[in-house]
């Protein structure tokens, strides 16, 4: 199971939506992507721990994204963290911050490691290239993939020999009294969950080929017919929809919503006759994926 809380999904001026902040939650695992003014209040109000998280990416370097970042960190070693906090993010990330600390006297209790991917024996987060008017990435936070033995079969067909039942776990064929036994026929592959959140983007192939069949793309929808848009970096609702559409995701979000709606009718309108499944995240709101049963 995987949650994504939306903590905050406006875009540009601080508007009532908050700025982009969205934690994606897995057994124990927490992360952060991206971290506007204000993320660590929001959080604290709705008691969602910012001392839990692991590992905070940041997209790219526009105010909106990163200025809540260095309140964070620094409040993280108030409260006295010790665990070393792992950052992910554009090659200025780690001048900015450093700049900040030492202009505000700051010295981490806990170290802080940048790196530019992620992965334990459950998850792997990837960053891939988004097309904004500055340097940019967008976040995969995927599950991995698990395989088990279907052991009912296996104790239908009367196998009990632990040496094949553990080939078979390997992917080889294992051959028994002249019958040849296929791995596949003997495993059950269950698929992990996966996540895409783009930050800033206007639609582009790059971010279609990253988040290809993702059970949850979080895209850019900054306008609503927005003529400039592209020019800006940004999307509208509609060119989410398409990039859904082409990817072949399973849910949308649209995300980074201009303060310019109050009302975002339209916007889910335009995009669900594109796009189905289409969802605006409401900002304090959270989203679940469950595996699907087999
Ligand atoms: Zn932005
Ligand atoms: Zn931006």
């Amino acid at each position: 199971m995987i949650t994504t809380y939306f903590i905050g999904t406006g875009g540009g001026a601080p508007n009532k939506r908050g700025l982009p902040a969205i934690l994606i939650r897995r057994e124990g695992f927490d992360a952060l992507f991206d971290c506007g003014e204000g993320t660590q209040w929001r959080m604290m109000e709705h008691n969602l721990s910012f001392m839990r998280i692991k590992l905070i990416g940041i997209t790219h370097m526009h105010a909106d994204h990163v200025l809540g970042l260095p309140g964070m960190i620094e409040t993280m070693a108030m409260y006295n963290r010790k665990e070393t906090l792992l950052l992910m993010g554009p090659r200025e990330l780690k001048d900015f911050l450093e700049e900040v600390f030492k202009r505000t006297h700051f010295y981490p209790s806990f170290d802080i490691k940048f790196v530019s991917n992620y992965e334990d024996e459950n998850i792997r987060i990837r960053s891939f290239e988004t097309c904004h008017t500055i340097e940019s990435q967008g976040y995969l936070f995927e599950e991995k993939d698990r395989v088990n033995i279907d052991a009912e079969k296996l104790r239908r067909e009367g196998i009990k020999d632990w040496k094949v039942i553990r080939q078979l776990k390997e992917g080889k064929r294992v051959e028994i009294n002249g019958k040849v036994l296929l791995p596949e026929d003997y495993l059950i592959i269950k698929k992990g969950i996966r996540v895409a959140y783009t930050g800033d983007t206007r639609p582009c192939e790059k971010v279609i080929n990253a988040v290809k069949e993702v059970d949850l793309l979080i895209h850019d929808s900054t306008f609503l017919d927005e003529k400039e848009a592209h020019e800006y970096g940004h999307s509208n609702s509609s060119d989410a929809a398409e990039v859904a559409l082409k990817a072949n995701v399973k849910r949308l979000a649209l995300f980074h919503i201009s303060a310019r709606y109050d009302d975002t009718t339209e916007l889910l309108r335009r995009a669900k006759i594109i796009f189905e499944k289409t969802f605006v995240s409401e900002p304090l709101s959270y989203y679940i994926i469950h595996h699907q049963k087999e």
